[in-house]
This record gives structure tokens, sequence and C-alpha cells, in this order.
């Protein structure tokens, strides 16, 4: 039998933070961070909020009109109210920002879920399997000025701010890539994590190239080094280097990366979970991956919303294979300049000593400032 408790509205708000210093990395400039973020209110008077990772008017163009099929459904049926709006979406963007919109829908609704039981959502898709998360900074994007300067300073920044591993932009050139990978891997020593990310800047032949140059630097992974398109060139890529390869940020639902981990294109998965599906999806995500063998790091570009998401969903993670000393699962968090994501939401999930807690609080674990969404909103797109 159906509960009383029902879903009451939907707000979408589209919020903008102008940047004092923009920055860009292989394929454009920022010079504004922009999200779309949702609220869902039930019949109970809770509130639960979701973002979705794209571009944001559409997003919200999206969300408004999956609305009518959320409205009065029970919000503890994430499960029923996902298949109901894949359905709905089915037939006219199998991927992409439609997808997105569900994505914030689904997050806010376990949020909502949360609070409404009094649970974190951790322990509803299953339980906590570890206390504490290991970040990795993602930052060392370019800027005009001394960039290799610039680059190891920031590097040098995250070290002695405790982080254990980061992750630079690469994709401007492959010899100028080599020299800023050199350059920050003396800056931080040979202890900490070093990734590198080209958002798929380069073919083959240039990715190897650069593969082959940047393996003396002990690199933990290679994100997105060729177009998310070319899956047999991925599984090419990983046969010529000892580099790990990372993608899948621009990968939808489970069909999407069921494509990925059959045609062996990456070692470590990187679904955004307020784009490949939401929760929801993510988990299927997680199993799939994990008949495959192959890792999950979900990429995380947004507010505290996105990382608290992430946070609770690799808090649930299966690490495969078990043994007795399993080491850490690593959260992305973005470094760069984003009012959005350091003023919207209270967090009780500090970095400290390198690694975060993660939160026993209902939901997501936090709480929205509605002030700060004011002063951002972004009345007329
Ligand atoms: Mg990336």
């Amino acid at each position: 039998m159906k509960s009383q408790i029902k879903v009451t509205s939907i707000e979408s708000f589209i919020l903008s933070d102008k940047l004092e210093e923009s920055f860009y990395f292989s394929q454009w400039e920022y010079a504004e961070r922009r999200i779309c973020i949702v609220k869902v209110t039930s019949s109970t008077g809770h509130v639960g909020w979701g973002e979705g990772y794209g571009p944001a008017g559409i997003v919200r163009a999206g969300i408004e009109h999956l609305t009518p099929y959320v409205i009065d459904q029970n919000p503890l049926e994430t499960e029923t109210i996902w298949s109901t709006l894949y359905r709905r979406t089915l037939d006219f963007a199998r991927r992409g920002v439609l997808v997105s919109a569900i994505s914030a829908i689904d997050v806010a609704l376990w949020d909502l879920k949360g609070k409404i039981l009094e649970q974190p959502v951790h322990l509803l898709l299953g339980g906590k399997k570890r206390d504490t998360i290991v970040p990795y900074a993602t930052g060392m994007y370019f800027n005009n000025s001394n960039l290799c300067e610039t680059l190891a300073k920031e590097a040098k920044h995250y070290a002695d701010s405790g982080f254990k591993a980061m992750k630079m932009k690469v994709g401007l050139d492959i010899a100028q890539d080599i020299e800023h990978v050199k350059l920050v891997r003396e800056a931080i020593g040979p202890k900490i994590k070093l990734m590198i990310d080209a958002n798929h800047a380069y073919n083959l032949r240039e990715a190897i190239q650069l593969a082959k140059a940047v393996e003396p630097y002990d690199i933990s992974w290679f994100e997105e080094p060729i177009s998310p398109e070319y899956y047999e060139q991925y599984a090419a890529l990983r046969s010529k280097t000892t580099i790990p390869i990372a993608g899948g940020e621009c990968e939808y639902l489970s069909f999407g990366f069921q494509t990925l981990l059959q045609s062996k294109s990456v070692d470590i998965v990187q679904p955004d979970i307020c784009a490949a599906g939401g929760l929801t999806e993510a988990k299927r995500i997680a199993v799939l991956a994990s008949v495959y063998g192959v890792e999950i790091v979900p990429h995380t570009w947004g507010t505290g919303i996105a990382i608290a998401a992430a946070t609770h969903f690799i808090a649930n993670l299966d690490i495969m294979p078990g043994r007795l000393k399993t080491p850490n699962c690593y959260i992305e968090l973005d470094r760069t300049e984003n009012g959005l994501r350091d003023e919207l939401t209270t967090s009780d999930m500090p970095v400290k000593n390198g690694e975060i807690r993660v939160s026993d609080a209902p939901g997501l674990g936090f709480e929205l400032h509605e002030e700060v969404l004011q002063k951002y909103e972004l009345k007329a797109v």
C-alpha cells in the first residue's frame, strides 16, 4: 500500500558565480561557474537538494519537463520514480543533458528520503563500508601568467595542505605538458599521487607520445586522453603504456558504461553522479564496473551537493578484490575558485589529515544556506 508521503513541489535555481580570475583547460576558458540545483519538498515538510552537471539552462528545462511525473509520487520510492523518468526521456535523449536533469531530481530524492527517514544516504544505499575517504585535489588549470611557476607553486600548496593526491591538467601541447608534469612532480616529491587529465585533447598517436614521456614521473592515471567517442583507441592506448587510463565523465547511464567496459577502454571509470543518472543509476554502474573488475572513482564538479552525493556513494562502494588491508577510496575535490561550492552548503565533512570523514547526518548530511542561494541566483537566463 502506498504511503501518504508525497512530493509536493520541485523548484529549480540557476546559480552563477563570476570568477575573479578566469582559468582555462584544453577545451575552453572558465570565467564563470554556473549550475542548476533543484529543491524537492515533501508533504511532510522535508526538503531534499540535488544538482545537475551540464549546461544549467538546459538542465533546468529538463527538470521542468520531468516535474509532472514526480509531483504526488512517494519520495521514498526513488527507484520507481527513476524508472518513470527514464521511460519518459528514452525516446528523445538516451544520453546527455536530460539524463543530468533526471540525476538532479534523483539526488534530491535521496537527500529527501534520508531526511524523512532520519538516516544518512550511505546507510540507505546499503551501508557505510569506510569511515573516511581520501580527497584528491583537482586544480592546476591554466592561466596566462608564468604557467610553469604557478603550476609548481599550486601543486606545492596542495601538498603542504595535506592532500595525498592531486590531478593536473594537460592537453595544451605535448612538449609543454611534459615540462609541466616534470615541474609538478619535482615540486611535490615522490610520495604524493599525481594524475593528469587531457579532457580529450589528443589523438591516439599524441596520447601515446605523452603517456610514454611522462611514465617516469609515476602518474597514477591518465584521464580522458582521447575523445570519448573512440572506445577502441582507448583500448589501444592502454596496451601501449603502463599508466592506468581513466574516463567516463562524458558517459551516461549503465548502458553507456557497459560500452566503455566492454571495449576494455579504461582501468578506472569516472561516472558523474549528477549527470550519469543520479545515485540510483550510479549504484548500478558500480555493480557493472565490479563485474568487469574495473575501479571506480566518480567525477565531481559542482557545489557541496555534488560532493556530498559522491561522498555517500563512495562510502558505500564495494572494493574488488577485497582484502584485509584494502586501499582507501578517492573522491575528486575541485580546488578552483568557486563561491557556489564554498558557500552554499554547510558540511560536517572537512578535510583533515588528508582525509574526509563521512557524515552520519540524515540525508546527504548538509544544510543549504538559502540566503547564499539568493545571492547567486540568476533571475533571468
Ligand atoms: Mg576530467
